[in-house]
């Protein structure tokens, strides 16, 4: 059966680099956000998602845009428990992390955590099945340093203002000491206003976090 299903899924879910790279992220993009823009330079004060609003992580990096094939490998693990789609999603995260942050000294992984109701149901946590692939890839430690405390409408339903609200106060820190002074990578599989990774830096960085940089999958 785990044959039957690794064969359909590199079917129908080529990897995008043997698909012409065409969702790869491309520069332009901001220098903090990875939002894709065209302006005289990349800095966040040029950025449109970026400008005027207060963000908690240094930076942010995507291997892809979230479209076409990408868009449909994510939403499948997610929202179809499509398990087995790790095997498409834990190299693009790796990849991620050699193409944007090798060499930049993190010393640990943490990634966005779920409901513990909604991870029930899904049977696991999309970015944590990601941070424990890096992990692995990159020798890199995995904290359990956050925990989600209430339960929080999928952002994917609201407008940029809502998804702000919608996750303040939405995390707890578990354990201080296991982040104080550290340089953090943190994971999602997607990433599209940053409310939801901004309210997880604000938090590291609150414990004592020296540095957040963000990675995921894809670029909303
Ligand atoms: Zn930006």
């Amino acid at each position: 059966m785990k044959k039957v299903l690794e064969a359909i899924c590199d079917l129908f879910f080529p990897l995008p680099e043997e698909d012409g790279g065409r969702w790869l992220l491309q520069e332009p993009f901001c220098g903090r956000c990875a939002q894709p823009f065209h302006a005289l330079d990349s800095s966040p004060e040029s950025c449109p998602n970026c400008h005027g609003t207060a963000c908690h992580f240094d930076h942010a990096r995507a291997m892809y845009l979230s479209r076409g094939s990408v868009r449909d490998m994510i939403h499948q693990f997610k929202y179809e428990r499509a398990f087995w789609l790790r095997r498409r999603l834990v190299p693009a995260i790796t990849d991620g992390y050699r193409r944007f942050y090798d060499g930049w000294g993190h010393h640990a992984i943490v990634y966005v955590p779920l409901f513990s109701k909604r991870e029930r149901w899904r049977e696991f946590n999309q970015s944590e099945v990601l941070a424990e692939g890096l992990g692995l890839a990159t020798g890199l430690p995995v904290l359990k340093a956050l925990r989600r405390s209430r339960e929080t409408t999928v952002q994917a339903k609201l407008d940029r203002v809502a998804r702000r609200s919608n996750v303040r106060g939405a995390f707890d820190l578990t354990d201080t000491a296991q982040v104080v002074g550290k340089k953090l990578i943190l994971i999602d599989d997607v990433l599209t206003t940053g409310s939801t990774a901004g309210e997880c830096a604000r938090l590291l960085k609150k414990g004592g976090a020296a540095q957040v940089d963000v990675l995921v999958v894809a670029r909303g």
